[in-house]
């Protein structure tokens, strides 16, 4: 006799079948193997995609993440089905529709907390309820859910450091957050998977590079991911803190966009974080996230910065919605320069470092962290370009673009954010190329007119002698460094408190 709920999970940014709320939660009112079975599904969704501007690698990063979970909900015995829903709009009733076609008791899905999806997501669950039929939203995304950690007078934490005592405070309270376990094999359902498209026109590549490059690059699905956190917290993560501002080495995770699109939580990157601190350190008294070793505890550190950065989305919905978080600098008016915007995107300003990294965006889908500071920097300061528009052309290019994260980047150089960098602080964007990219491997990995160009101008060609410099098919700088400080610093120095 057949017991427990069906449940219908909707993946989203979740895509793995390990410690996955939504996932667990539907198993586990199912009953596993004597129960009522699971039915999964993902929807392919245009019209979100465009609204929100998701690069063509992402997609594709996406789809095949699906093929991967597909896989392996079919070892579960849970069928994986594909629907489109045009238009957000479109969600609710093709939801409520499935539900009903697969005889379901229930909806089960992990929360995404961007304004635009929380709206969603609250349409969801009123067509539920109006249909009489019950849906349950998750926490998964992150490790605590925003609000749960708040400040002495009850607000939103808007400064990174003192956000990180108190969430090491909650997780002391709450014992952790341990991952969940894998689901067990679930009863047949009788139910086909879909085929998981290959492709999709909003997969096809617009840059220099294409699937096949793509596809090398970045391996995906879960069992990568687990791979890459394994075999990171086995080589490197002892070394983060002092190899991780360095471009031309492999010093960080790479894990952005397993996190971006779920096919890694980051419960579990804690979990692996705390495994290699406690591994390099017997013994280890107090709270393993904040002591220890410092390479695993500065990763675990940067790891809970994408965590704040969602608390203050949640916070302060006004930063998804492309404004700023300083409300005062809204009143700054940006240069209006079509040509530094279009050099900048190409790669092509004659800055090294600036145009390396924004060819690696263009190459890869992927920038390192550092080189997005300096170009975000660049962009924002010595160009004294609007930060909104940096943050779409990161959003439509890279492969782990996450407005939260995204967003607090480009807000944070353009000191407009949280904790961002003060205004009159601005990036030597030359003085970082040589601290950070020493021996100028990094540039000469991207800009491939320099590769030829031996020590120190490399970082800034226009020391060359007049005809070295002339034989180099490579841009000179559009603007005066000096002046673009000074008109910025300027610019902020005007502001009223608002
Ligand atoms: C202008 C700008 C834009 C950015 N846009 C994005 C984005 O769209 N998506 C994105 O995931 N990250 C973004 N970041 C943050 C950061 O650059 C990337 O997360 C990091 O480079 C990813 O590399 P990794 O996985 O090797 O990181 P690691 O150094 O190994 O860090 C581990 C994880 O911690 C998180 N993390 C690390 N640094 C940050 C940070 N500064 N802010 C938030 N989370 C962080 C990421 O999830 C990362 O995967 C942006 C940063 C800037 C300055």
């Amino acid at each position: 006799m057949a017991q427990g709920v069906r449940s219908l999970v909707w993946f989203r940014s979740d895509l793995r079948v390990a410690d996955n709320a939504a996932l667990f939660e539907a198993c586990r009112r199912a009953s596993g193997a004597s129960g009522n079975g699971v039915v999964a599904v993902f929807l392919i969704s245009p019209g979100e995609w465009a609204a929100h501007d998701f690069a063509p690698i992402k997609v594709d990063f996406i789809l095949r993440s699906l093929a991967v979970l597909s896989a392996d909900l079919a070892k579960l015995n849970i069928p994986l089905l594909i629907e489109t829903a045009k238009t957000p709009k479109d969600i609710p009733g093709v939801l409520v529709a499935l539900v009903k076609k697969h005889a379901c008791d229930e909806l089960h899905f992990n929360k995404e907390y961007e304004v635009n999806e929380a709206k969603r997501d609250a349409a969801v669950i009123d067509a539920f309820s109006a249909a009489r039929l019950k849906a349950y939203a998750h926490t998964d995304q992150i490790c605590v859910e925003p609000g749960e950690i708040r400040t002495g007078e009850g607000r939103f934490f808007t400064i990174y450091s003192p956000f990180k005592r108190a969430f090491f405070k909650h997780w002391d309270k709450i014992g952790g957050c341990p991952t969940l376990a894998k689901p067990s094999r679930q009863a047949e359902t009788g139910i086909a998977p879909s085929p998981v498209p290959e492709t999709h026109a909003a997969s096809e590549p617009t840059g220099p590079s294409g699937r096949d490059h793509w596809r090398t690059r970045w391996p995906a699905g879960e069992h990568e991911a687990m791979k890459r956190l394994r075999q990171f917290c086995a080589d490197s993560i002892v070394s983060y803190k002092d190899r991780r501002d360095f471009p031309g080495t492999d010093g960080t995770s790479m894990l952005s966009h397993h996190l971006a699109v779920g096919t890694i939580s980051p419960r579990q990157c804690l979990e692996k974080g705390i495994e290699a601190n406690l591994a390099a350190n017997k013994g280890l008294k107090g709270n393993p996230l904040e002591n220890g070793s410092p390479g695993p505890v500065h990763w675990i550190s940067e790891v809970l910065w994408r965590e704040f950065y969602v608390h203050v989305m949640v916070g302060f919905p006004r930063v998804c919605m492309h404004r700023a978080f300083q409300v005062n600098t809204e009143a700054i008016v940006w240069n209006d320069e079509p040509k530094l915007l279009e050099a900048w995107k190409q790669g092509r300003t004659g800055v090294p470092i600036v145009d390396a990294g924004m060819r690696q965006l263009l190459r890869d889908g992927w920038m390192h962290n550092r080189v997005r500071m300096i170009v975000a920097m660049y962009f924002t300061k010595d160009y004294f370009l609007n930060w909104r528009l940096g943050e779409k052309f990161f959003i439509q290019n890279l492969i782990d673009g996450f407005l939260a994260s995204n967003n607090g980047g480009w807000q944070w150089s353009a000191s407009t954010g949280t904790d961002a960098a003060p205004y009159f602080r601005i990036f030597n964007t030359y003085n970082q190329s040589e601290k950070f990219d020493p021996d100028g491997k990094y540039i000469r990995e991207f800009v491939l007119e320099l590769r030829d160009v031996q020590g120190p101008a490399i970082h800034d060609p226009e020391q060359l002698p007049g005809l070295l410099r002339s034989r180099l098919d490579y841009p000179k700088p559009l603007v005066d460094r000096v002046k673009a400080r000074e008109k910025a610093i300027d610019a902020f120095r005007k502001l009223r408190p608002v």
